[in-house]
């Protein structure tokens, strides 16, 4: 839940005003589309909802829990227990295997059982013959597909994904697409998708339009 969230910023000397009292609210098992033009603030607020940054004013809470008040290191909790994110470009460790990459989240989140966690999430992807391949010996629409098991492998309370079809071509992006939502189905995160993408924005359960940084 997002009230009254405002971002300014200060460049050349002059305020910027990034995002303009936004409120919203999305529920477990639920889904909210953003959309609008390149500029209009949408990752800007994705990162703010995720606890990535910090806004000027407003509040947010994560399953009833405030995030706008805290320090770093209390947001970088919450984003460990509660949070997972899909970003357009993959954002895959290079240095670690399309399983490790997996892992990661799983382990740092203190589960015993993170190798079979992150071997059942690839093979919903369909990814389970190459756990030992590296990032950059992966097609785009495969890294995506092993960036979409782990942000769902953290079974986190949301999942938000910043253009997530955005670096992909059309075939690519209705797999992604599909994958997103199937897995989501199955979960009880609740899904914040900003997208370009009208037939994908039209599957979520509500949609937001920004336009310079305001709910249109
Ligand atoms: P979108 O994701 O909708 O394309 P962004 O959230 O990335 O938009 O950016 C919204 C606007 O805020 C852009 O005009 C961008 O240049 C500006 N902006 C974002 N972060 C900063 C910052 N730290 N300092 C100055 N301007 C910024
Ligand atoms: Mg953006």
């Amino acid at each position: 839940e997002a009230r009254n969230l405002s971002k300014k910023v200060i460049f050349n000397d002059q305020e910027i005003v990034i995002l303009d009292d936004i409120d919203l609210e999305v529920s477990a098992s639920s889904s909210l589309a953003v959309i609008g033009p390149s500029g209009s603030g949408k990752s800007t607020l994705l990162g703010i909802l995720a606890g990535l940054d910090s806004p000027s004013s407003g509040e947010i809470f994560i399953n009833k829990k405030p995030l706008h008040n805290l320090s770093e290191d209390a947001r970088a909790k919450i984003r460990k227990d509660s949070v997972a994110f899909v970003f357009q470009n993959f954002e895959l460790l290079a240095g670690l295997n399309a399983l490790e990459n997996v892992m990661l989240p799983i382990e740092l989140k203190g589960k015993k059982n993170a190798k079979d966690i992150a071997e059942n999430y690839l093979e919903k992807v369909g990814m389970q013959n190459r756990l030992t391949h590296y990032p950059q010996q992966l097609s785009g629409g495969e890294q995506q597909r092993v960036a979409i098991a782990r942000a769902f492998a953290c079974e986190a309370d949301v999942l938000f994904c910043d253009e997530p079809t955005g670096n992909l071509d059309s075939s690519n992006s209705e797999l992604i697409a599909n994958l997103i939502f199937d897995t989501f189905m199955e979960s009880s995160s609740a899904l914040v998708i900003v997208t370009h993408d009208i037939s994908l924005a039209s599957r979520c359960d509500q949609k937001i339009e920004l336009v310079d940084g305001k709910v249109l």
